[in-house]
């Protein structure tokens, strides 16, 4: 009897392999997360875990708290320790060539998690269509202050994400400037998508518009909340429409009490649970389906692009409460 066992093992195994079934490995991965300071990131940090770990594969995370040189020894480290897949969340999408080419000298693959990386050899980007995003946050605008004086502010400037929020957030607000009826009265950058950035570029707008703005084109809900800060300050919180994203739960409380316009819901679970299974299909030398291409400057890209949800005082339950991403007694 003991002898049948490995031997019937054998053959299944040579069958699997026969057949072109490759059997699956236990595979190891290393995820650089930009800055797990902010809330978003910790929600992909552990779902991504939860549901890799399920698949047998083992993680090791870093964060690299918004220093670019700290990422780069980050995944040089993982590198080191033999993973066979880096998902990564870049802080800066520009300076990860080197890095990667190494990467690939070990034949580990490379996923972008959220964030393209540019001009790299990269195998996979996976995130939400951003452009969209962008287009989501400036149509909540319109619709509640048609005219008037627009500020815009933008994420971090190395972010490639913050660039493609303000190509769409601009597809919208374009006609209404082009015609006069917004007029852009600033426009900002704000570095590492840091709330107290955020409210300092705030302060200094109202003061040099002599508080005269009537929205606020924020691109999510840490800057958004530097922001309303500072409207707050003066007496204008919730009389000036802004925008946000991520749906924190600091930022649909605002919603809630009417001191923010919008937020842009991007299921974080569905991102992190389909970059897993991205991460162990490339680890185990198979393809990935994928919905779009990007060029990254390098090369095209394969890509799965899912969709952002805009989210209003209106829709809070049958979204983020809904999804369980929030719970009704948090609010
Ligand atoms: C993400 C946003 C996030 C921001 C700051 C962007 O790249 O797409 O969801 O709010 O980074 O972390």
């Amino acid at each position: 009897m003991m002898k049948i066992k490995p031997l019937f093992l054998t053959l299944y195994a040579t069958l699997l392999l026969a057949s072109g079934v490759s059997v699956a490995k236990d595979v190891k991965i290393g995820m650089a997360i930009d800055d797990l300071r902010l809330e978003r990131w910790q929600k992909d940090r552990d779902i991504f875990v939860k549901k890799a770990q399920s698949l047998g594969a083992s993680v090791y995370v870093q964060s690299a708290n918004g220093n670019e040189e700290t990422q780069m020894s980050q995944i040089e480290n993982m590198i080191n320790r033999g993973v066979d897949v880096l998902v990564i969340i870049p802080y800066n999408g520009k300076v990860l060539s080197n890095v990667i080419t190494e990467a690939k000298q070990e034949n580990i693959k490379d996923i972008a998690y959220d964030r393209m990386i540019n001009n790299a050899d990269i195998d996979f980007y996976i995130s939400f269509d951003n452009e969209k995003v962008g287009e989501l946050q400036a149509k909540s605008l319109v619709e509640k202050v048609p005219s008037g004086n627009y500020f815009m502010m933008g994420g971090s400037p190395v972010d490639n994400n913050a660039r493609l929020f303000r190509a769409g957030q601009m597809n919208v607000l374009k006609p209404y400037i082009d015609s006069g009826k917004i007029k852009i009265v600033g426009d900002q950058w704000v570095d590492a998508w840091l709330p107290e950035n955020a409210l300092k570029i705030m302060e200094n707008a109202l003061t040099a518009n002599r508080n005269n703005i009537n929205a606020v084109v924020a691109s999510n809900d840490a800057t958004a909340g530097g922001a309303i800060q500072a409207l707050q300050a003066q007496g204008l919180a919730g009389k000036v429409a802004i925008s946000g994203q991520d749906a924190d739960l600091a930022g649909i409380k605002r919603i809630i009490t009417g001191t923010q316009t919008m937020t842009v819901y991007k299921p974080i679970t569905a991102l992190a649970t389909t970059a897993a299974d991205i991460a162990v299909e490339l680890g185990n030398g198979k393809t990935p389906q994928s919905n779009a291409t990007l060029n990254n400057g390098l090369k095209d890209v394969p890509s799965r692009l899912l969709t952002p949800i805009p989210v209003d005082k209106s829709n809070i339950d049958s979204t983020v409460i809904k999804d369980g991403f929030h719970k009704k007694s948090e609010l």
